[in-house]
């Protein structure tokens, strides 16, 4: 991120007002997410945005919660939400809730009332559908659109004192029926929901909706760019026509283009599914993308918000490869996470020349791509080890530059090795590799004068600790679940989790933490899963290498 880069469009919108010097130059910006479900990437983009604006111009952001709908919201998604802003590294100046404007947006619906300009409805969801017309025929008024500020006054108080229920009544601000904006056609603003909040108990048995409830509190708040996805473009003409009939703050909205990543979903309500149907071991899985399955997975903030650097902010929605935010954790773990050695798919090698009983200890650069090195550390060698049951064929294919039967490599950071012959069991599988080994050949130190091809990764089986190591692939099998026929849930992919229960790793790793970074030479970057006990340490892939370094 050291190259200048050019403003994006709304980074100008900000340049010009402040240039203007509106609202004297201030910038408070806000991230508004319903806490309906747990934060994905789509809102990392949102966040990254909103917050990096108040950032680069000396703006503050508060964190909104739009709980306006209590029936699918709860305080595990507003303490998630919390943590996962927090994770990525961000600071809100105030922590907030359309909840708490619930007196004072009543008392605006009141307002609007009185100018003439709400109407308390009686009719059902389905004839105010009807009603509307469709975007080429206009809708139609009905008798309750002529009733008086008085009579309406009297049945909001009503709605508001819990005298009907559900559905029965709704408020709707009185616009133009007859707009081509379906949006403007007398749009509700309340709805009488008897449901318990989660935050205002019982107090309240109608709700206002998404329309009344967002730019009113920005307003409240003096929120001065109201910045959101582009979805929401029909609706910025409520979103002014609210703020000009009640004269409040003028906050304005802007919009740009949502993230869309491919082989996943990333609609709350179908992660929902996911984990309720069981699909996700929780929102938190780690081929979920949500910030909480991305963290667990092994992604850092910094590759998250290098990630939404890179695809920057624009107006047109596209698709954005999932490939791009692996490069992102790629590349930030490349120069952070220590090296260590984890036989995946073990197979037993015993070195027939090298004394029974006899370990020896070698060297290995923690991370050589550190400038000036990143310390190092010891690992044990023996008569047997661990490797790679692909790191063998006994009889060696075309180019194939690993161990076989009278082929030589090298154990990394250790000696060369020469392929004698196999054990087998009753099936003919291989049970056990026999070799031989250089003496002069050891790594550092190597003047037996010998070339190999290919260096194989190792773990000793007296010092080594046993791991489980579970391996993710794709969420789904096709770029775009959503626009397939059927349901979404159908191409979910039935590979997407390989787990190895018997994996081998370097005696060091027993003290690998949650949150610290490994790379499994050759095998990718892991890190340490929640699932992890003392006696079973459990070890997620974030990502593979690009390229293996026994490739020459
Ligand atoms: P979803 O459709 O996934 O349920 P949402 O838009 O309903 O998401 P909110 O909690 O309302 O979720 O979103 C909070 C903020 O995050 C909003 O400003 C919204 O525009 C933004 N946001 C949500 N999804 C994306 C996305 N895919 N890309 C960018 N911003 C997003
Ligand atoms: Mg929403």
């Amino acid at each position: 991120m050291s190259e200048e880069k050019s403003l994006n469009f709304i980074e100008e919108i900000v340049e010009g007002d402040i240039a203007e010097g509106k609202h004297g130059g201030r910038v408070l910006t806000r991230f508004p997410p319903e806490p309906n479900g747990y934060l994905h990437i789509g809102h990392a983009k949102s966040i990254c945005l909103n917050f990096g604006l108040a950032q680069r111009y000396g703006g503050k952001t508060n964190l909104r919660f739009d709980d306006t709908n209590p029936v699918k919201e709860d305080v595990e998604y507003v303490d998630s939400i919390k943590e996962d802003v927090k994770w990525l590294g961000f600071d809100w100046a105030e922590e907030l809730y359309a909840s708490d404007y619930f007196d004072k947006l009543y008392d605006l619906a009141v307002e609007l009332i009185k100018q003439g300009l709400a109407y308390v409805d009686d009719s059902s969801a389905e004839e105010i559908a009807v009603q509307k017309g469709t975007p080429t025929e206009p809708g139609v008024g009905n008798e309750y659109r002529n009733r008086s500020v008085e009579e309406n006054l009297q049945l909001f108080a009503d709605m508001k004192a819990g005298k009907y229920p559900d559905g029965a009544k709704v408020l709707r601000a009185k616009l133009d029926l007859a707009s081509p904006n379906m949006h403007l056609r007398d749009p509700l603003m309340y709805r009488i929901k008897h449901a318990h909040h989660h935050r205002t108990g019982d107090a309240w048995c109608i709700y206002p909706m998404y329309d009344f409830a967002h730019g009113q509190s920005d307003a409240i708040e003096e929120i001065t760019h109201s910045i959101c996805t582009v979805e929401f473009i029909p609706h910025r003409p409520l979103y002014e026509w609210f703020i000009e009939k009640l004269n409040l703050f003028p906050s304005k909205q802007y919009e740009f283009a949502r993230l869309n990543l491919n082989y996943t979903v990333m609609s709350k309500r179908k992660l929902l599914q996911l984990v309720t149907d069981g699909h996700v071991d929780g929102w938190d899985d780690p081929r979920m993308p949500t910030i909480s399955g991305l963290r667990r997975r092994g992604y850092t903030p910094a590759s998250i918000r290098e990630f939404c650097e890179r695809i920057g902010v624009a107006k047109r929605e596209n698709m954005i490869d999932v490939g791009l935010l692996e490069f992102c954790i790629r590349e930030d773990l490349n120069k952070t996470a220590w090296r260590r050695m984890a036989v995946l798919d073990p197979v037993k090698l015993v070195i027939t020349n090298y004394e029974e009983g006899k370990t020896d200890a070698f060297q290995g650069e923690n991370n050589p791509e550190v400038e000036g090195g990143d310390g190092s550390r010891e690992f044990p060698f023996g008569r047997e080890i661990w490797i790679e049951r692909e790191d063998f064929m006994e009889v060696p294919a075309k180019k194939y530059f690993r161990l076989s039967i009278g082929g030589m490599v090298r154990l990394k950071n250790a000696y060369i090795i020469k392929g004698e012959s196999v054990v087998k069991d009753a099936d003919g599988n291989i049970t056990e590799i026999h070799c031989t080994y250089i003496p002069e050949s050891k790594s550092g130190n190597d003047t037996s004068g010998i070339n190999v091809k290919g260096t194989i990764h190792w773990v000793s089986v007296e010092h080594g600790k046993t791991a489980e190591v579970r391996l993710y692939d794709r969420l789904f099998q096709v770029e775009d679940p959503s626009n397939e026929d059927g349901d979404f849930k159908d191409y979910i992919n039935p590979n997407s989790l390989q787990v190895l229960t018997t994996a081998y790793i370097e005696p060091d790793l027993a003290n690998a933490k949650i949150g610290t970074p490994v790379q499994f030479m050759r095998k990718g970057y892991f890190t340490l899963d929640k699932n992890s006990t003392a006696d079973k340490l459990v070890f997620n892939r974030t990502v593979t290498l690009k390229d293996g370094w026994v490739k020459k």
